[in-house]
Formats: structure tokens, sequence, C-alpha cells
């Protein structure tokens, strides 16, 4: 019913994710509500791990920061890729283990570098001046530092330009061709140890081939390290491989990504006469679709389009705000209705771009219907704000026909959290 995804099935006029009724959970959760099966984790993951059985890989953390998700990764052998303190802190909440934490990040505090050094996590290095106060911090805490470079590849990606980081304009990493002399600045630095080159060239790409340059451009500065007496013991490639949102725009697959890259990988590596460990940073592709977010519809409104106004807006999904993404939609109620009328779903935030879904085609809707949005498990929850008074929605597990909070929904009382008001101010 619903293409490649197959947790998600309708029976009943319902919509059921595994072998649970969806409008159900609306019911005993209330709504807003995140969604998530538990088998098309542990399915997406073990995807990758059969494409790429000698990789290691990282989940981007960004994606997803739900600790039941990241403990479910974790007994699946998944590292973690952390752009922040906070996200180093859930993934070691969830059991991953330091030797698969990458700390990652353009802009580190000297916070940042004690709190990964403390850790004992690897640092990928931004720029040759991260590099000098990372040293500084790791020997004024008498340890060292095992780093790897963060290179700008220069590679244009077909994406949304909001999510294209590997350009040689993006703010990313360090220009290719500085990274064997700042690599030989790090080898003669006493608390540096480098071990490796990382790249990351963007997000929802749906085409092979920018990956395969950049494994190659990685190949090509590796060899530069090499010859000017450098070790090159890992290679991470990053995350960014794209799912298929909408029907008419298929995603490769994980097994796909390996087919165009490996040759390249082993035939640079063995023409080197290096091993080195190859990683991936998967975010989107491992949870997108495992998620749906279900919202009530408050107000039909007839206007110069059909209004389907629902309780969740660009507070609980910005993607579509964002970076004008498509997330398919239903109607978990009506799920076996024929689609009848064209309607715009948009949110309760006050301002004007606050649509989830454009003019789609969908059975007659009226108040209290529930609608699920589709491929929410990425950057949905992780991106969500309290703008406009709007506490955060809760988190829910579904495995088989058991489904468990993992997130419990803010009430009004988070929005007065950690406020004060001046007593001179006190009426
Ligand atoms: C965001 C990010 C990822 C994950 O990207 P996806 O498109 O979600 O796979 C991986 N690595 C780095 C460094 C990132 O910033």
């Amino acid at each position: 019913m619903f293409g490649t995804k197959t947790h998600l099935t309708a029976h009943d006029d319902h919509l059921f994710i595994d072998d649970v009724d969806s409008v159900d959970l609306a019911k005993e959760f209330g709504t807003p509500l995140y969604v998530t099966s538990e088998a098309r984790v542990r399915q997406n993951i073990r995807a990758y791990h059969s494409a790429f059985p000698d990789a290691d890989k990282y989940f981007a953390v960004k994606a997803n920061g739900n600790l039941t998700v990241l403990c479910i990764l974790a007994q699946e052998g998944t590292g973690a890729d952390v752009f922040s303190t906070g996200e180093l802190n859930l993934a070691g909440l969830a059991g991953i283990p330091k030797d698969k934490v990458l700390f990652n990040g353009n802009s580190k505090s000297e916070q940042d570098h004690r709190t990964a050094l403390e850790a004992g996590v690897r640092i990928s290095v931004d720029s040759r001046e991260e590099l000098e106060s990372l040293s500084s911090v790791a020997s004024e805490l008498g340890t060292w530092a095992e780093v790897m470079f963060r290179i700008n590849p220069d590679v244009s990606v077909k994406t949304h330009p909001k999510i294209a980081t590997g350009l040689k304009t993006s703010k990313f990493g360090i220009p290719a061709e500085q990274v064997a002399d700042t690599y030989q600045t790090a080898m003669d630095m006493p608390s540096i140890e480098p071990v490796g080159l990382h790249c990351h060239i963007g997000s929802q790409i749906l085409d092979i081939s920018p990956f395969a340059e950049a494994v190659a451009r990685m190949m090509d500065v590796a060899q530069e390290v090499l010859s000017s007496g450098g070790e090159v013991k890992r290679i991470d490639i990053g995350g960014g491989l794209g799912i298929q949102y909408a029907p008419d725009t298929p995603a490769p697959k994980p097994a796909d990504l390996a087919q165009g890259i490996l040759p390249i990988f082993r035939d640079r590596c063995q023409d080197m006469g290096i091993r080195p460990k190859l990683i991936l940073e998967p975010g989107r592709s491992i949870v997108a679709d495992t998620t749906i977010m279900l919202t009530s519809v408050n107000v039909v409104k007839r206007a110069h389009v059909n209004f389907a106004a629902v309780d969740a807006g660009f507070n609980v999904l910005a993607r579509p705000m964002l970076y004008d993404s498509y997330h398919h939609v239903v109607a978990a109620n009506k799920a076996e209705q024929p689609a009848k009328e064209k309607y715009t779903v948009v949110g309760p935030i006050c301002e004007t771009g606050d649509i989830l879904a454009k003019d789609r085609l969908l059975p007659k809707l009226e108040r209290g219907d529930i609608m699920a949005f589709f491929d929410t498990g990425a950057y949905g929850f992780s991106m969500a704000s309290q703008y406009n008074g709007q506490p955060r929605p809760a988190e829910v597990l579904v495995s088989g026909d058991k489904a468990e909070l993992t997130r419990r929904a803010e009430d009004h009382s988070a929005l007065l959290q950690g406020q004060s008001i001046p007593a001179r101010l006190m009426l």
C-alpha cells in the first residue's frame, strides 16, 4: 500500500504502524505525536551492515536524539557522529562505545574540546586554527587527541542549498589542498595524533555520483598525506544518502551506495598499500522512514483553497518550512477512503509560512480527523521548538503490537523553565 514502507499498512480504514492502530495511539497519547517503528530502525541499520560489512557506521545524532532510538542503534553495533557536547552526552547515555564516536563541528569551544578529550572520543578538526587550540587544551589536560581532518572536497550535489555541505563556498572543512600540510603540522604536535580524513558532502542526496567523486577526492588527499610521511588509518565519508519522500522521487539504497564507492575505495587503498577503516555517518537514511507524526484536524476552512488546520506546525515539523520539503500525508482514520478533495494542511503557528503540505488530494476531512505525516524520523522532533508558546510533543516506540512512551509531551510549565523575573519588576 505504501511502497517499500512495509511497517505501514491500512486496514479497517485505519493506518497501522507495525501492528498498532495509529488512531488508537492518537487517542491514548494525544497529538501531536511522533511514533517510531523499532523493527524499521533495525531493518534500516542492518541494510547498512550488509552493504558495508567492514565499515563502521556512526549514526548522525542530530537527525534523531531520542535516547531509545540511540539505544536500539547501539544494540545494533552503531557508533555516533556528534556535533556538540549535548549530543556526545546522549551517545554516552545510550551506551555507544567511545571508540565509535566522532566529535564533529566547525565551531567548537574550549569546553567542547575538554569534554571530548575527557570522554576519550576522536575529534574531527575543521580548521588549522582549531588544531592549535585543541593542541593547547590537550597539553593542558596532560593528554593527547586522536584527530581526523574534515576536508572540504569541493563537490557539488543536487539537494536543497541549505544542506549542501561540501561546496567550496561552504563553511565546513579545510580546503582539500591545505589538508596534507595541516596533517604535517599536526604530526609535529606532541599532544595530537592525526589518524585520518573526514568529509560530509550534504544531505538528502539522491544520486550516487557525488559520493564517488568525494571518495576519489579523499583518496587523492590520502595519497598526499602518505607522500609527506603521514599515516591514514581512517577514512570517514560522512552521511547524506537521501530517502524517498515523494512517490515519484525514488532513492538509492545503502547497497547502491556500496556499489558506487567501494570499488574506488578498495582499488585506491590497494594502490597505496594502506588498509584504513572506512566509516559512514548516515542519519536520515536510518531513521527518516521509521517514524510518522500524528496530528489532529482542528478546523477545516473553505476559503480560496481548502485549509485543514492541524495541531502541529513548523514548531513540530520544521522541514517543509525550512527546506520546502515534501512529506507524504494521509488521513489515519480514513486510510482506505478515496481521495476526494484538495487540501492545504497548515499548522497553528502565527505565520503564513506555517504550511506542512500543499494541495494534497485527501478524503473529505473534518474536525477530529487524524493526519499522519510520513518519514518524520529524521530532523523531525530533533528540530522541534517551543515557538509560539507550544510545548514539544511526545514520542512513542512501537514494537510489534506494543506501544511505549519514550518521551512524554512537555506541559505548559516547560515554557517557564529557567525563566526568572528581576525582583524590581515584580508587582
Ligand atoms: C548531518 C550530518 C550527517 C548526517 O547526514 P544525513 O543526511 O542525515 O545522513 C553526517 N555527518 C555529518 C558531519 C553531518 O553534519
